[in-house]
């Protein structure tokens, strides 16, 4: 047999039918990048996981799309439009929320050299840890706006709050980022999780929205899905120097 046999201890009969991995990159190639399917769609006609198809990818060197790239040129159809429209009845954006899209819409016009000049103002401005420490005292508990009942004694700093999850979800186009899922929000919002499941990380490269039973399975094998959003991240161009919210939303 020329190439490299596929291990013959794969759990999934359907890829180990592929014999070499070299059948296998090819036909995910095919699949993946020239028809364009998802890998949850990928992952259920060869009974693996999506991850697990994103592991091969990977492996095989195939370019990752990123949501939007994914979901550039496609159109729905009527049914699922029409499925969105009935979930989305009777919702409207807070306006706060209209505000903040308004905001993210403006940061596109920025024009290279304004977008150079406002990181050189930024650039060397750094908060002391000692006035970090005297905002967080000046703003814990009862002299918190957001202070209920001793409830926002959270393990989270002050900037962790509404405000920059909902930045976070209209930077990820408001779709779980785990690839092949996209799932876009119905109802009720996505979760923002920390890439490193270090509460006090509130880095925008530390924070990816993932729907609700994609958070939950993030839960188990954590030193694989930090590397893996980690890899993710840096795929889609975030980094921790080019992180502003003006930028990440281009992506
Ligand atoms: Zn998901």
């Amino acid at each position: 047999m020329k190439g490299t046999p596929i291990k013959s201890q794969s759990r999934h009969p359907k890829i180990r039918a592929f014999r070499t991995e070299e059948n296998l990159a090819k036909w995910l190639k095919t699949e993946y990048d020239d028809k364009g399917r998802f890998c949850a769609d990928i992952a259920e006609e060869i009974g693996c996981s999506a991850p697990h198809v994103w592991t091969f990818l990977k492996k095989f060197r195939i370019p990752i799309k990123t949501a939007s790239e994914a979901h550039k040129g496609k159109h729905l159809s009527p049914e699922a439009k029409q499925k969105l429209r009935e979930a989305r009845k009777g919702k409207h954006h807070s306006p706060e929320t209209k505000r903040k899209i308004g905001e993210a819409k403006k940061g596109k016009h920025l024009s290279p050299g304004h977008k150079r000049k406002i990181g050189e103002a930024k650039k060397g401005k750094h908060i002391s840890e000692k006035h970090k420490q005297k905002l967080r005292e000046a703003n814990s508990g009862e002299n918190n706006p957001n202070w209920k009942d001793g409830k926002s004694n959270e393990p989270y700093p002050l900037e962790w709050n509404e405000r920059l999850k909902e930045q976070i979800r209209d930077r990820d186009d408001r779709l779980c980022q785990m690839p092949g899922c996209y799932l876009s929000e119905n109802g009720k919002k996505h979760t923002v999780h920390h890439i490193d499941y270090d509460k006090k990380n509130i880095d925008l490269f530390n924070l990816i929205t993932l729907c609700h039973s994609h958070n939950l399975k993030v839960n188990s094998n954590r030193a694989y899905w930090t590397e893996f959003f980690q890899e993710l991240q840096t795929m889609r161009r975030l980094n921790y120097k080019t992180c502003s919210l003006s930028e990440t939303i281009i992506v």
